[in-house]
């Protein structure tokens, strides 16, 4: 049998993953990053390919990791996880900084980040894996990294009974809105609008 709920004692993350192609910027969330190897060192990413970012690290081949911490608002994930970034600029307001490699990460609510060079690219049917050198590797804060379960926990708002919006089948997820984009991707656990239903009364 497969119970999809086991997936999640698995301890993910959340993280800004972000790409620059020309003066455009973007970022979008994953879950997912895993060091593979030590030396020399490795890490994969695994980004859904409706992210704009994704079509763009595609392109470019490097991108940057940026570790949430516990501090982050609810208002971040928003910012960076609710759109695909084909046309919005998340990082209109100015916010980040540029890394050696010229890709921006997230200075603020974040305890570390990472650049990487792709070397391999996995096609995994809806999503992408993207195995890369790290280029550079930054410690930004002692702060806990924020986990899935305390971003369920702390950050993400109770939904209130008479609140309209879609709650996601798969994690629980709620998109506090109406109506709930086509390309909508929930930023936990990276199923499409299509794993969607509507909150009920
Ligand atoms: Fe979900």
């Amino acid at each position: 049998m497969i119970d999809n709920t086991a997936m999640f004692k698995i301890p993910y993350g959340l993280f800004v993953l972000s790409a620059r192609e020309g003066d455009k910027d973007n970022g979008c969330i994953i879950n997912t990053v895993t060091q593979v190897t030590d030396s020399p060192l490795r890490i994969t990413v695994v980004v859904n390919k409706d992210n704009y970012t994704c079509k763009m690290i595609e392109r470019t081949g490097i991108f940057n990791v940026s570790v949430l911490a516990q501090t982050v608002p609810f208002s971040m994930i928003q910012q960076y996880g609710f759109h695909t970034g084909a046309d919005t600029d998340k990082f209109a307001a100015g916010q980040g900084v540029r890394a050696e490699n010229g890709v921006k990460y997230i200075e603020t609510h974040t305890n570390a980040y990472l650049s990487g060079k792709v070397i391999r690219t996995v096609d995994c049917g809806s999503h992408l894996i993207f195995l890369a050198d790290v280029t550079e590797a930054v410690l930004l804060s002692d702060a806990p990294s924020v986990t899935y379960s305390y971003y369920q926990e702390h950050i993400k708002p109770k939904p209130e009974k008479k609140t309209k919006g879609y709650i996601c089948k798969i994690c629980g997820y709620v998109y506090e809105g109406d109506p709930l984009p086509d390309d909508f991707i929930c930023p936990i656990c990276k199923h499409g609008s299509a794993d969607f239903e509507p909150l009920s009364e």
